[in-house]
């Protein structure tokens, strides 16, 4: 019964422009890759996921390009003719063989979901233990560079009742430059509009300990890594009236549990790839339920397949107290659904077809899909 041997799996890395340049504290993106992953099974069911970083290796450790090589030189030949069905096991038999890689894995993981919920004629989130919620908040992040123009983008999602949740790239500039940004940005949206940041850890900790009070004054509610270090976080804790939230820091369960122990959050942002997976990522949140730590729900700015993989999971959880910021289709130009996602009110719809409930329009992708592994200027 539902018997499926994994066939053929195939990896492919799509080069999509984003609306605008996104300027983090580490690099300014002007595009985004994805790199796709097709599970092919035995029973003719084919389950896509998905691996995708922020600005190439300026973030992380996995790059799109050395996802697709660990995926076909290493996973692929592992995971030919194993079970489809037995996806923890199949997963746990990985882990084994691959140390780390949290990218590729979580694609992995995705695809197999995505094509045993297909073969079930459930939803991922139902594979997942079922939903608690069927829409999720959803911030939008303020990024150009520029406060004017930020404002504006601001006043247009309010406007069109798409995002009320603010989150600020802040951390390139001096802190001082920063945080008059930040004051000018709240301002000028009043109480109509929740603004946080995120640092990205460009600050020291000394910075950190002059600028977030200062953040707090210009009615700002969160600040997301603003330094490096656990121990730098455990020890500006408590000390400001104003959230802290990790995100770099936590790479899995193994360190949710160390940041937990030292007190280094009241915020997790979860994330599927970082974790590595959506698995992984359940158990991380299950650790900050225990530890009393906050949740919200992270994107390392995916594209459509990630996002609903992550909206699925984020959708079981028993907590979700800052929403999520799965936005990432939405900063690209490119449609590469057969039909959109529902971003409405504020919100985002998770899908209520079979696995994650989306369709890849193949004939799109196929355009802007790269010849090879080399990113070619077009
Ligand atoms: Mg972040």
């Amino acid at each position: 019964m539902n018997h499926a041997t994994i066939e053929r799996i195939e990896t492919s890395l799509v080069d999509l422009p984003t609306i605008r340049p996104h300027k983090l504290s580490v690099a300014t993106m002007h595009g985004q890759t994805l790199m796709l992953v097709k599970v092919y099974c035995s029973d003719g069911v084919v389950g896509i996921g998905e691996g995708t970083t922020i600005a190439g290796m300026a973030y992380g450790p996995e790059s799109p390009e050395a996802m697709k090589i660990a995926i076909d030189s290493y996973f692929a030949p592992a995971m030919i003719g194993r079970d489809a069905t037995r996806i923890r096991a199949l997963m746990a038999h990985l882990d084994k063989l691959v140390k780390v890689n949290h990218f590729a894995k979580s694609a992995l993981e995705t695809a197999l979901l995505d094509a045993h919920g297909k073969r079930l004629g459930v939803t991922v989130s139902e594979l997942l233990g079922g939903r608690r919620r069927d829409r999720l908040q959803v911030a939008w992040t303020l990024a150009s560079g520029d406060t004017a123009k930020d404002i504006d983008e601001a006043q247009h999602m309010l406007d069109v009742r798409r995002h009320n949740i603010f989150k600020l790239k802040i951390g390139a500039k001096a802190p001082k430059v920063d945080i008059q940004h930040v004051a000018n940005i709240k301002k000028a949206l009043g109480d109509n509009a929740v603004v946080r940041v995120d640092v990205n850890m460009a600050w020291s900790e000394t910075q950190a300990a002059w600028a977030i009070p200062a953040l707090a004054d210009a009615g700002c509610e969160l600040v997301e890594q603003p330094v490096a270090s656990v121990a730098a976080l455990a020890r500006l804790m408590r000390r400001f009236p104003i959230a802290l939230m990790a995100d770099e820091v936590l790479q899995g369960p193994q360190s949710a549990f160390e940041i937990a122990k030292q007190g280094g959050a009241d915020v997790f942002a979860i994330k599927i790839e970082q974790s590595g997976g959506l698995f992984a990522a359940q158990r991380v949140a299950a650790i900050a339920d225990a530890a009393g730590i906050e949740l919200y729900g992270g994107t390392m700015l995916e594209g459509a397949f990630s996002t609903v993989a992550s909206a699925h999971l984020f959708a079981t959880f028993a907590n979700l107290q800052w929403g999520t910021e799965l936005f990432g289709p939405l900063l690209i130009t490119e449609e590469i659904l057969t039909e959109p996602l529902d971003y409405s009110d504020f919100q985002l719809t998770v899908p209520n077809g079979p696995g994650l409930g989306i369709t890849l329009d193949e004939e799109k992708v196929k355009r802007f899909t790269r010849d090879g592994l080399m990113k070619t200027t077009r």
